[in-house]
């Protein structure tokens, strides 16, 4: 029996997205200069609504959309080059880094003909923020357990339940909301809607989850009778499963899975210098190789996504590898250089190393935890 396998193919990037590159960092240069490493290692978590303003006045967000909805109809390779700059900076790409990558995607596919001329236009002008109510207390890595409840009402819905670890939502404009709308227990799969929910709707009550870090980034929403009308449910009742699952597929395959601790590394060669003793040579070839392949990984599901395919495996095996990067990347630094992480005091690798030591776990958790997306790519190969 033939063993079904992934595939990556190597993908070139075109002249039009190289020539980009060029601009782009010309207006990272302008607009940050020089930030601090500790302000890098932020990666894509610094949030800046005016920074989101001036990307989409370039044209550098729903880049690939269609223009009749404020798109660009430019390449998803062009759109690569543009995050993978901005990750490498550490640019404060947090306020339309969710509605780009996957809000915007989804109501262009799910959403009716009036969502996407209200929303679409406006996420590509940088003035809205999405954030993801999937997750709840009791129901994480098993999201087709979720209780939160919306009824059906005179002209809409009444929704009753809690979200948790919902990232920015006491500062984004909506939230795309996944509740039941039927409850089946043999058939929990079924029964699930998606909703665009207004954050600041009468029933809606947030409050701050303080991370290990000590910064407010996380949310616990409680929704008691908040009424959501009918015109903002995404897609058929009902549907909600199979639009979350090709929501999270935009979620897993970007190279913000695999660049999170680029600052840090950037610190690591400065530190070990031109003439590195033996150790830091191999160690320092080693992530490099490692950063390479899966940069090559990554673009290649890019170029799969620009072709009109469906890498969602490949997405997963990306996210998994990257994220193990990623991660090891704190550890092999304070082994190999002896140095101490710091907060708010230290060198600038002591204060990255520092941040990064404190953010590194959540990697593998965020978007799909390391052992469900093995599950996902274990299933693609036909091995369960
Ligand atoms: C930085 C960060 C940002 C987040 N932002 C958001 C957000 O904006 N919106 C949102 O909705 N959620 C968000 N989350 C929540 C995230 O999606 C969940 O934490 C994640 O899905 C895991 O769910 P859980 O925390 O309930 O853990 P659980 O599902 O309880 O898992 C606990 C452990 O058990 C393992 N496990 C669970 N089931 C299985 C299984 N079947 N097989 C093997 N192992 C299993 C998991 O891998 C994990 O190690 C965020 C999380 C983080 C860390």
């Amino acid at each position: 029996m033939a063993v079904p396998a992934f595939t990556f193919e190597l993908c070139e990037l075109p002249p039009a997205a190289e020539a980009l590159r060029a601009e782009v960092r010309a207006f990272l240069r302008a607009e940050l200069g020089d930030l601090p490493p500790v302000r890098r290692a932020r990666s894509w978590g610094g949030w800046d609504r005016e920074f989101s303003r001036k990307m989409g006045a370039r044209g550098w967000i729903g880049m690939t959309w269609p223009k009749r909805y404020g798109g660009h109809e430019r390449s998803a390779l062009e759109r690569y080059v543009v995050l993978e700059e901005m990750l490498a900076v550490g640019a404060p790409v947090s306020a339309h880094w969710v509605a780009d990558r996957q809000s915007g995607p989804l109501l262009l596919r799910f959403g009716t003909e009036a969502q996407r001329q209200r929303f679409l236009p406006a996420i590509a002008r940088g003035e809205l923020a999405f954030a993801i109510g999937m997750s709840e207390p009791d129901s994480g890595s098993d999201l087709a357990s979720i209780r939160t409840r919306a009824e059906r009402a005179p002209g809409g819905y009444r929704v009753n339940g809690t979200k948790v670890w919902t990232s920015n939502a006491h500062r984004s404009d909506y939230m795309i909301a996944l509740f039941r709308t039927h409850h089946d227990p043999a058939k929990k799969h079924e029964g699930l809607t998606q909703f665009l929910v207004d954050t600041k709707l009468p029933g809606i009550t947030m409050s701050p989850i303080i991370d290990l870090r000590g910064s407010h980034h996380f949310n616990m929403v409680v929704f008691e009778d908040a009424f959501v009308p009918e015109d903002m449910r995404v897609g058929e009742e009902g549907a909600g499963w199979k639009q979350v699952t090709a929501e999270l597929a935009f979620e897993r395959s970007g190279p913000e899975r695999y660049l999170s601790c680029f600052a840090l590394l950037v610190e690591l060669i400065r530190e070990v210098g031109r003439e590195p003793g033996e150790r830091a040579a191999a160690t320092v070839g080693r992530l490099i190789a490692h950063l390479a392949t899966l940069r090559q990984m990554s673009l290649s599901v890019a170029g799969m996504i620009e072709a009109g395919r469906n890498p969602n495996l490949e997405a997963a095996v990306v996210k998994d590898l990257g994220t193990n990067f990623e991660q090891e990347i704190p550890e092999i630094v304070h082994a190999l250089l002896g140095v101490e992480p710091t907060i708010d005091s230290g060198s600038d690798l002591q204060q990255a190393l520092g941040y990064l030591t404190q953010n590194a776990p959540s990697f593998s958790l965020r978007g799909g935890t390391r052992e469900i997306l093995r599950g996902i790519i274990a299933r693609g190969l036909g091995l369960r």
